[in-house]
């Protein structure tokens, strides 16, 4: 096995047990290594991990095990995919869903790895060279932990070309199912496109905030931003919402939203209205029509995907918060997000209090939110805390 070595000093964050190896933390790599290939960590003492080398990669390693002993193999990947499913299965919010992320990858240590139930079919998504390479154990270990006969890649993500990688989508165990794919989430149904949605087929990440929409909703008038195919707006609805008007500017995501919203008859569809539309100025339209709403849901999709758009997507950020704020019916809510890994909590909530003060209004966090327990961080990775949410009451 070949051998990288880190540079004096950056053995500081294997021990601390961060999972990425930089490029400027590699002195070199001694022995030959292809992509995907396990390699040992060193110090030049004393082996401190076992790693997935990605040479084209700014990640040059990711870290599958901080024990030099341990063997990167098939039991490897069943022992750590089970022990995934486990911990998803010890906590009662996550019981009985049908929809559930069982691989949170580096935060489930299993760096490069997703992978989604829904119902009866698991997706996953491989990122990295490491997980690519593993593909069969992983899916051997995803069957033995679920029992589930379809398996779905998705590993369409733009984080593979950074690691060398061609895009993959296809099944790799079992077929498509017969019809749609249906989960019930709160008891709401919707459809999840495995093979054309977004990320996986659906955000199951904001299954709690989702939940946390609808017991504020009743008798009140609710926009719901960047609505994708309606998970929001459905769940207003069930609490009872007034009006729900969601705006997206995918037309096969609004589309979907409607056929959701159909697959529902318990819900008033008479409240619900879809609008095909950029947020940003449709914001600007309902302001200058006067419009009002007690409830605001921001979800727009990751303004910053990595540090250097941090500038613009503060500015991204602003714009649609301030004129959220401006919406917003005396006493009334706003719901804002951002999923952008380089935009941290105090950078958002800075620009969330910028917009309030720009739109002259006063406003408190009620309520912090964040990721369902099914996306946890791993303490050693503050890194895979991408989803942060403010509560906001006017
Ligand atoms: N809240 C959704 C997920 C939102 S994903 C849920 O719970 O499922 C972000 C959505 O923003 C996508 O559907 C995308 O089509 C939409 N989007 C991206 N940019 C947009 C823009 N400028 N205006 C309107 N919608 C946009």
């Amino acid at each position: 096995m070949a051998q990288l070595i880190l540079k004096p000093g950056k053995e500081r964050s294997v021990l601390r047990r961060h999972p990425w190896l930089f490029e400027g933390a590699v002195a070199s790599l001694d022995g030959r290594a292809r992509p995907g290939d396990t390699v040992e960590v060193t110090d030049g003492r004393k082996v401190l991990a076992k790693a997935a080398w990605s040479p084209s990669s700014q990640i040059r390693a990711r870290v599958w095990t901080f024990d030099p002993d341990e063997s990167i193999d098939d039991a490897f990947f069943k022992r750590r995919v089970a022990a995934a499913v486990a911990r998803r299965q010890a906590l009662p919010d996550l019981q009985g869903q049908e929809g559930l992320r069982l691989i949170h990858a580096e935060s489930d240590g299993l760096p490069g790895v997703i992978a989604d139930r829904y119902g009866d079919t698991v997706v996953v998504q491989l990122t990295s060279a490491g997980a690519d390479k593993w593909r069969n154990a992983i899916v051997g270990a995803l069957r033995n932990a679920t029992g589930c006969d379809r398996i779905y890649e998705r590993s369409d993500s733009e984080l593979r070309g950074r690691e060398g990688l061609e895009a993959a989508s296809g099944w790799l165990l079992g077929t498509a199912p017969a019809g749609d794919l249906v989960i019930a989430e709160h008891g709401v149904r919707m459809n999840v496109d495995v093979v054309a949605g977004h990320k996986t087929g659906f955000y199951l990440d904001q299954r709690d905030n989702r939940l946390l929409l609808r017991q504020l909703a009743a008798g009140k008038r609710v926009l719901n931003c960047f609505c994708y195919t309606g998970g929001f707006s459905l769940q207003a609805l069930a609490g009872g919402a007034q009006e729900v008007i969601s705006i997206d500017s995918s037309a096969p995501a609004l589309a979907t939203a409607r056929a959701n919203l159909a697959l529902n008859p318990q819900l008033d569809a008479g409240r619900a209205q879809w609008c095909d539309a950029n947020v940003f100025d449709e914001l600007r339209r309902l302001g200058e029509a006067a419009a009002r709403f007690d409830l605001v849901v921001l979800d727009p999709p990751k303004f910053a995907p990595s540090a250097s758009h941090v500038q613009r997507a503060a500015r991204a950020y602003k714009d649609i918060n301030l004129n959220a704020f401006k919406l917003l019916a005396p006493g009334g809510m706003l719901m804002t997000y951002s999923c952008s890994g380089g935009v941290g909590l105090d950078v958002f909530q800075g620009i969330v209090a910028g917009a309030a003060l720009d739109a002259g209004r006063e406003a408190r966090i009620v309520r912090r939110l964040q990721g369902a327990a099914d996306h946890p961080v791993a303490l050693a990775f503050p890194e895979g805390e991408y989803l942060k949410g403010l509560l906001v009451q006017a």
